[in-house]
């Protein structure tokens, strides 16, 4: 059974009185355990499917089966439920709340999650573990400011990762890093996805990111090609 299916989506925009389809009929399915890229040119209507994919935003018609439940008949609850605890999220701008260190960033999942008790050695044993896996143990009481681009971007990973979700949703993970520290961070998602298993959605425009993985769909106008 794929971990994630989407079917026959639609979806518009309506700005003033233009209406502008962005996505046109999609169909795919993301298998357990694979590297997928969603690749095309900007406008392509890429990072609208990654949210739908996400349980982030409704399509207009069309389908998104999580195992077997329709995201989208769930209602706000339960939706959120999935979205926090079987997906986890990258985006480029790492999204990273300014006032918390690496380590409470990476936490704040459970957080939402559980209520804001204090943290259990547990819990902050998850967080550090979480954090070694990408590599920044020695960044734990980092704020943002203090770490480079590429650093936040692993913060944001192991965030992603606390929850141990069935599949990562990557919208343009090294779009916002310079070649060689974006490289290390795709270096990095294929090692989780080679030690965990977890499915992995990238979307790309950078041709150099979807030669890397598994399986690459290439996106226009809101079709896949
Ligand atoms: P990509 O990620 O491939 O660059 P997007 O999915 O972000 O493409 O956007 C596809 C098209 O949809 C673009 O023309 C964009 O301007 C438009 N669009 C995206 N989100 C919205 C929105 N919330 N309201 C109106 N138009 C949007
Ligand atoms: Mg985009």
């Amino acid at each position: 059974m794929p971990v994630l299916k989407v079917e026959n989506v639609f979806k518009s925009y309506t700005d003033t009185n233009k209406r502008l389809d962005v996505l046109k009929g999609i169909d795919l399915s993301i298998e357990p355990g694979e590297v997928l890229a969603i690749s095309g040119p900007s406008g392509a209507g890429k990072s609208t499917l990654l949210h739908i994919l996400g349980g982030l935003d409704a399509p207009d018609r069309g389908r998104v089966i999580m195992e077997g439940k329709d995201l989208y008949s769930l209602n706000d609850a339960g939706r959120a439920g999935i979205r926090n605890h079987d997906i986890g999220f990258v985006f480029q701008f790492y999204h990273l709340l300014p006032e918390l260190n690496a380590l409470d960033n990476v936490l704040l999942p459970v957080f939402i999650r559980k209520g804001f008790r204090r943290a259990s050695p547990e819990l902050i044993e998850a967080g550090v573990a979480a954090l070694r896996e990408v590599g920044l143990v020695s960044r734990i009481d980092h704020k943002p400011n203090q770490l480079s681009g590429g650093e936040q971007q692993r913060v944001a990973i192991a965030r992603a990762l606390i929850n141990r979700p069935k599949v990562m949703l990557c919208d343009e993970p090294t779009g916002n890093l310079d070649s060689v520290t974006g490289e290390a961070v795709i270096d990095l998602l294929m090692a989780l996805n080679e030690r965990a298993g977890q499915a992995f959605v990238i979307v790309t425009h950078d041709e150099r990111v979807a030669v890397r993985c598994g399986r690459v769909v290439r996106m226009k106008d809101g079709q896949i090609l």
